[in-house]
């Protein structure tokens, strides 16, 4: 598959299965905490589309488009496996975590802490949509949407 073909099917399973948790998933009261802002093109769409909660975005820093700039205190900046503590315990209804890299071994870094920060993140019935698999024994995992490529975007629920 070409580098074109991997990013739209990226960019597509994000949509899809934001949409899927909007339109279908039933969610907790709380924040939306974007894991990983990048350009902002999904912080966009979680603000658009979950316009009745606070979002909060993680970054080490600022570089979205500008005028996607945060309230002050919902941009987090700094490294998220320290940042990210804050908001362990503080029940969020959805986790949005897009900091995967491509490269297997900084990935397994990160899935060293990610799965137990996100859990620790939500509230009971949270929802968690990640592109690195988030294997913990609080997350369950939702059925994968017919439009999304096995192994390419993850959705879990938090028991
Ligand atoms: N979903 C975003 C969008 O739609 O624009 C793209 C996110 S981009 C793939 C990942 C972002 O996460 C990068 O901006 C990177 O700086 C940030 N990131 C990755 N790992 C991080 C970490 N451990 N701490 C802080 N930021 C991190």
């Amino acid at each position: 598959m070409s580098r074109l073909d991997s990013f739209i099917n990226r960019m597509s399973a994000q949509r899809d299965i934001l949409n899927h948790v909007r339109d279908t998933l039933d969610l907790p009261a709380g924040a939306v905490l974007e894991v990983g802002l990048g350009n902002g093109r999904t912080y966009s769409h979680l603000r658009e589309n979950f316009s009745d909660r606070r979002v909060v975005a993680f970054d080490r820093q600022f570089a979205a488009h500008k005028t996607l700039a945060p309230a002050p205190g919902d941009f987090i900046e700094g490294e998220i496996r320290e940042t990210g503590q804050g908001f362990v315990d503080k029940k969020a209804a959805l986790v949005h975590a897009d900091i995967g890299t491509g490269y297997p071994d900084k990935d397994a870094i990160t899935l060293e802490w990610l799965p137990g920060m996100v859990a620790g993140m939500l509230a009971e019935g949270g929802v968690a949509v990640s592109g690195l698999p988030l294997s913990h024994p609080e997350l369950e995992e939702l059925p994968r949407l017919p439009s999304v490529e096995e192994g390419r975007y993850f959705l879990y629920r938090k028991t």
